[in-house]
């Protein structure tokens, strides 16, 4: 049987050729309501939604295990938002056009690149699907407090952060979306902190789920989706050991396959910003971007606009520069602190841009720079200084004065500790005198002495009058030892994915519903557009992935 449409040859050179698989090498059939490809952020939620309503729910996961799921949770009128008042108060409206507006921050139509680099064609703003964001803004608390309930029997509190500092980072508004289910010390809840892959709450979304009915199969591939006419009615799976099994869902088949960011030169064809100013990546494993190829193949449409989460803290060894092939590392490789917003120099031992903005704009000016990477430098007065900038979000280095606690911001003591966990694996490089430290990063010492010189002089008379840096995050380096380290990207996930309407359905090339198709998380796009994440309203790649994917198993099943 011929199952699906053939895909287009714009997306035929970018994604494989669908594979025929003949109904003879099939060795099972299964039968399900509600059918979730991917144990990930997206397809745990709906595997609750889905559980909780009595839908037989089966989900497959190519893993061995359920994936990571995310620290923060971005979310507007959650219950714990209304409990912590107006410190927590989010204008809706204002948070919407902070997001559709996001892409005119990131990228502008006379951005410069550095030569022998080429940009993906389209930049600009405005690209999303207003009506998604909207849906985002309007369905995460209901969604938040759902997931809140079924989890509180396990001592799991749902809190939010609102420590924002001044309400600001550099000129850009911080906003207290950041949620987290907060899992209790005596479970393994202390870990949480340090967002290191060792996050607990996953095991209690499994257990949760299982004892509601839903059924995990690990080790299972979706391949590709089975369509009758117009209709999606189920998927063709391949076990670990090579066979196939067929799985009809009568409701519905639900998409959570994640990004494709596993596939490096796929990033770098689709996002070839995200791949020039790269140097590090950690991406959740088996994102090849399954669901969005087999979407394709059933006739679904993709984002037109590349983006991927990437974050300011990958970095590489003095003379190191950006592009493939991208270091794979864990949490551990990347550097948290190099958010901070310290002064930062090219390769040439100058200052190029305004560094307190947050931490995926600061990536932007990269793409101009010699090789792609900069590096950060800062002294002995370094915990001072960050105490006054008081970053947000993952970048948040200082503890928070959240109320419940939120336990986020790793400290002092925890921070000096990566700072010689990276001196000795090389990375970061000290010295007491500038010009030592120069030779050390491999910078050129004259010019490094002068715009450190020039930089001081700014910070002594409080106006950066190079690049308008705000006058608070202007501090002097002049207190011996001197630290340095090269700095550039660190690629998370990619974000552009298959086009979704307001029920999540995915979208043909007309902009009509492909029935019985759904797609949620990464792997669904119009929500982010040529940036590297909106990350000042923080916890939102997760926030709209949950929220989506309960909406998703709502329409399927008919309960709106
Ligand atoms: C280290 C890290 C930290 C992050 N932290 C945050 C954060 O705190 N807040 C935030 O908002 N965002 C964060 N992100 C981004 C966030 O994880 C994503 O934006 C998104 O929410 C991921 O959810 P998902 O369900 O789409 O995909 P994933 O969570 O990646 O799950 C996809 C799942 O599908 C499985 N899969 C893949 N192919 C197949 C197939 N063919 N068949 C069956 N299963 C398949 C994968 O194995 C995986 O388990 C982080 C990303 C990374 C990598």
């Amino acid at each position: 049987m011929k199952n699906t449409t053939t895909p287009s040859k714009t997306e035929n050179s970018l994604f494989r050729p669908e594979p025929e698989i003949p109904e003879s090498s099939i060795s099972e059939t299964i039968e399900t309501d509600v059918l979730i490809c991917g144990a990930g952020n997206a397809g745990m939620t709906a595997a609750m939604v889905a559980a909780k309503q009595g839908s037989k729910t089966l989900v497959i996961e190519k893993n061995k295990k359920v994936g990571f799921i995310k620290p923060y949770m971005g979310a507007v009128d959650t219950k714990a938002h209304k409990a912590a008042g107006d410190k927590a108060k989010i204008d809706k409206e204002e948070i919407i056009k902070e997001i559709v507006n996001y892409g005119a921050r990131c990228a502008g139509d006379n951005h410069i690149y550095r030569p022998g680099y080429k940009p993906s064609k389209y930049i600009g703003s405005n690209k999303v699907d207003e009506k998604l964001v909207r849906l985002w803004a309007d369905e995460s608390g209901p969604t938040f407090d759902f997931l809140a309930d079924e989890l509180s029997e396990y001592g799991i509190r749902h809190v939010v952060e609102y420590d924002t500092g001044n309400g600001q980072h550099g000129g850009f508004k911080a906003y207290p979306t950041h949620t987290k289910l907060l899992v209790p010390f005596h479970k393994g809840g202390p870990f949480a902190i340090i967002h290191a892959g060792i996050y607990v709450l996953e095991r209690f979304f499994v257990k949760k789920t299982k004892s509601l009915g839903a059924q995990y199969m690990f080790n299972t591939a979706m391949v590709k989706l089975i369509k009758e006419g117009s209709r999606v009615v189920g998927v063709i799976a391949r076990k670990k050991n090579g066979s196939y099994i067929r799985i009809n869902s009568s409701k519905g088949v639900l998409l959570c396959t994640g990004g494709y960011a596993a596939k490096e030169k796929m990033v770098a064809k689709i996002n070839p910003e995200a791949t020039a100013i790269s140097v590090l990546r950690y991406e959740q494993e088996g994102n090849h971007g399954d669901g969005i190829t087999a979407g394709l193949w059933a006739g679904g449409e993709k984002d037109k606009y590349p983006s991927a989460m990437v974050f300011d803290r990958g970095i590489t060894k003095p003379g190191g520069k950006s592009d493939l092939p991208i270091r794979k590392g864990g949490s551990f490789d990347s550097f948290f602190f190099a958010s901070q917003p310290f002064m930062k120099v090219n390769k040439e031992g100058k200052r190029f841009c305004n560094e307190s903005v947050p931490y995926d704009v600061i990536l932007n000016p990269l793409q101009n720079e010699k090789d792609g990477v900069a590096c950060i430098l800062w002294d002995a007065n370094y915990w001072k200084h960050v105490k006054r900038f008081h970053t947000i979000g993952c970048s948040r280095v200082v503890r928070s004065k959240s109320k419940p606690k939120t336990f986020e911001g790793m400290g002092r003591f925890m921070n000096s500790g990566l700072i010689l966990m990276m001196r000795l694996k090389g990375y970061i490089k000290k010295s007491r005198t500038i010009e030592g430290l120069a030779k050390k990063l491999k910078l050129p010492e004259e010019e490094l002495k002068s715009s450190v010189k020039r930089y001081n002089e700014m910070a002594g008379f409080g106006e950066d009058k190079d690049f308008g840096k705000p006058a608070k995050d202007m501090l002097a380096l002049n207190k011996p030892p001197y630290y340095g380290v090269t700095y550039a990207g660190w690629l998370l996930t990619t974000m552009d994915g298959l086009r979704i309407n307001e029920n999540i359905q995915v979208m043909d090339k007309k902009g009509n519903a492909i029935e019985g198709l759904y797609a949620a998380g990464d792997m669904a796009g119009g929500f982010f557009a040529n940036n590297f994440y909106p990350e000042l309203v923080v916890g939102v790649a997760v926030g709209k992935t949950m929220t989506f994917a309960r909406h998703a198993v709502l329409h399927m099943t008919g309960s709106e």
